[in-house]
């Protein structure tokens, strides 16, 4: 990326730039405390250094072995990185920090219920409770290096400490999201051949406790008709001896873990020596587009990669206290709330329940409780935040350094509220793009280095290489203004390894598409698809515009769905905004626009004219919407984010398919009722 000066400023100020947003600086006061401030580290990433620049990442950890080879590419595109090296996760994320940090927080949880009070869980507690529960999977349930166990676990801090007991074990853990149904939980019980499903009685969900562990009965039943036999379910209890499952307990198989852990009180599991290339642990994508892709990561190369992004991205140190908003069933929750932070020895905050109840103040008054300098969300709650209370972060004294927009492309007008109110003009953001299948970070800002672009994710990170191809595989040069597909030249560590058992569709999903000679062992025949439309500024910052199948053509223009949504949102009423194309017999396509409003505000004509008139004003005639549909709420997947897939079946009369997926498929008969009637 051209070099960029950046002006050392106590205020955050605005530097006027092309037809893109301006540009918003750190403070002194962050640059001067941050981890990373060495301007150099872009250089010392670029492709000449490639691959021996992430050394640097790897030597963040603690190895065995140390390993001999940076990057074994003979299986290409599945690559092994660190090879020789020796390593365990639950090792760098716990056993290392006790010498000089036993009595530290690592983690801080936050129940629902407020008269639980908060849970403060030490690194020396973190060590107790994971050994325990690896010599309980290892002796009862066992468990051995390679197996694989789904976990179908709520947020609490008995997830966490399942995972580095799993990888303690060297045991490949699959979370599925709690709030996911029992068939959803059985698909991927199936797919990654689990014979033990680890999952918990019950949890608190906006006031009412949630039986879950019927859930249970359900995805092994499914799971056993597909062949997949499921032998033993281990239910933690949220509340041990209080609270148990209404349906009763199946002889045989289900066992509570916290009758079964008496036998294992002051039990001690040496780390298993894994191989660097060996999986850490199998995460699914969230099926915003379809059936969930098994991702396959490993743990030598991932870990570095998460250990360093949350480390020179996250600006964590040690006396940071971190709260990432995410549920650890999704790969920002593994990378970012428990594998980077805790190898990086940071307090990490873990809540139950949702953000907007008992109240709109609930974020707020948690950071203020826990002292959180570091705060980490995603668009769909920051526009929800928004939309209930924008009034309340004022109300409370916290003050946050950094915050974090991860998920969806963010609206530069709710960027803006985020930075003004939330991070109180204060805080620096980064807007972090990347995937299920990458691990860690693509593109982002440096926060102390590279100034922020509402709107824009920002330039690559060090060492990750984007380029834009059109449909043709032309390269479209930086600043050329136009969209393309926005593909990866280099492999980097942090990069699932494989769909868990379908190579193939690895290969054909990911790399098929640009790859230059199928045979090749060599990196550079084999960018990464990763299915996004982007746009890339003369300054190299990357705007991503959503994904590829949702770029609309019309007339032969392309339009980002991410633009003209941007626009709707300026509309003061509007809290929520989705584009679709639409067939046209002449047009080839025509966008259609969901909006969702502000409560206080009711649908009308005058309104739905209001937003395309001001939607021509931004962006011009070409994105006027065939139809403006004012919806009661958007269909949603269960990260929140909007499913337009199912928008787009509706505005085209097609079959709507499968919304397993979906957090309220109610919402979709409603809207068929009025787009289709
Ligand atoms: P599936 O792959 O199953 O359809 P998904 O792509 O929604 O689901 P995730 O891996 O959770 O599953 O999401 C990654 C996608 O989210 C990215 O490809 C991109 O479209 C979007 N995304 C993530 N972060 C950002 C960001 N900061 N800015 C813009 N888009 C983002
Ligand atoms: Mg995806």
């Amino acid at each position: 990326m051209a070099e960029k000066e950046v002006v050392e400023t106590s205020e955050a100020q605005i530097a006027v730039h092309w037809q893109e947003e301006g540009y918003y600086y750190p403070s002194t006061e962050f640059i001067a405390q941050a981890n990373m401030t060495d301007k150099g580290i872009y250089e010392r990433f670029s492709l000449d250094n490639f691959p021996n620049c992430y050394k640097e990442y790897a030597d963040l950890l603690d190895w065995y072995e140390y390993w001999d080879e940076i990057l074994d590419t003979s299986d290409a595109p599945c690559y092994k990185w660190f090879k020789g090296g020796k390593i365990n996760a639950s090792y760098n994320c716990i056993d290392r920090h006790l010498k000089n940090n036993k009595n530290k927080t690592a983690i801080h949880f936050v129940p629902e219920p407020l008269e639980e009070g908060y849970q403060h869980i030490t690194y020396q507690e973190l060590y107790v409770r994971v050994n325990e529960f690896a010599a309980l999977l290892k002796d009862f349930a066992g468990l051995k290096r390679g197996d694989r166990v789904t976990l179908h676990m709520p947020m609490v801090p008995e997830l966490p400490v399942t995972m580095l007991a799993c990888a303690r074990l060297g045991v490949i853990h699959s979370q599925v999201f709690g709030g996911f149904s029992g068939t959803a939980c059985a698909d991927r019980i199936v797919d990654s051949g689990s014979n033990v499903l680890i999952t918990m009685d019950a949890y608190y969900r906006s006031g009412g406790l949630i039986d879950h562990r019927q859930n249970a009965d359900i995805a092994v039943e499914h799971a056993e008709k597909a062949g997949q036999k499921v032998d033993k379910v281990l239910v933690w209890q949220r509340y041990p001896g209080k609270y148990s499952a209404k349906k009763p307990m199946v002889e045989g198989r289900d066992f509570f873990v916290n009758d079964l852990l008496k036998n294992y009180y002051g039990a001690r599991v040496e780390p298993e020596k894994m191989n660097a290339e060996d999986p850490l642990f199998l995460m699914y994508t969230s099926g915003t587009t379809g059936k969930p892709k098994g991702c396959q990561h490993g743990t030598g190369g991932y870990l570095a990669y998460v250990t360093g992004t949350s480390k020179y991205v996250q600006d964590i140190h040690p006396e940071d206290v971190y709260w990432c908003m995410a549920d650890i069933g999704w790969i920002t929750g593994h990378s970012y709330i428990v594998y980077g932070p805790l190898a990086n020895c940071a307090s990490t905050v873990i809540y139950e329940g949702v953000p907007t109840y008992p109240d709109a103040g609930r974020s707020w008054r948690i950071a203020q409780d826990l002292d959180v300098n570091i705060f980490h969300t995603a668009p769909t709650a920051i526009r929800a935040l928004r939309k209930i209370g924008p009034d309340e972060p004022a109300k409370y004294n916290y003050h946050f350094k950094h915050m974090t927009t991860v998920g969806e492309p963010i609206e530069p007008e709710v960027w803006k509220w985020y930075h003004k109110e939330v991070g109180k003009g204060e805080a620096i953001i980064v807007d972090t793009w990347w995937q299920t299948e990458t691990g860690g970070f693509l593109c982002s800002t440096l926060p102390a280095i590279t100034p922020m672009k509402p709107g824009s994710a920002g330039p690559g990170m060090p060492g990750i290489h984007p380029i834009i191809y059109d449909d043709e595989g032309n390269v479209l040069p930086q600043g050329a203004g136009k969209a393309g597909n926005i593909c990866i030249q280099n492999p980097w560590p942090g990069m699932f390894q494989t769909i868990w058992g379908d190579r193939d569709r690895f290969v054909d999903t990911y790399f098929a598409r640009y790859c230059k000679d199928p045979n090749s062992k060599d990196w550079r025949d084999w960018p990464y698809l990763t299915g996004d439309a982007a746009v890339e500024a003369e300054d190299g910052y990357f705007r991503i515009l959503g994904r590829i199948d949702d770029v609309i053509n019309v007339s032969g223009h392309r339009l980002g769905t991410k633009e003209i949504e941007s626009a709707a949102l300026v509309v003061q009423e509007v809290a929520e905004a989705a584009v679709v194309p639409v067939n046209h017999e002449i047009k080839g396509k025509e966008p259609d626009l969901y909006i969702a409003l502000k409560p206080g505000f009711d649908a009308s004509d005058e309104l739905a004219k209001k937003i395309s008139d001001a939607i021509c004003e931004e962006i011009g005639k070409i994105a006027k919407p065939r139809k403006v549909w004012i919806v009661k709420d958007m269909p949603k997947t269960r990260s929140g984010k909007i499913m337009r897939r199912v928008l787009g079946a509706l505005s085209n009369k097609r079959d709507v398919g499968d919304v397993m997926t979906l957090a309220n498929p109610e919402i979709v008969e409603e809207i068929r009722e009025m787009v289709q009637k």
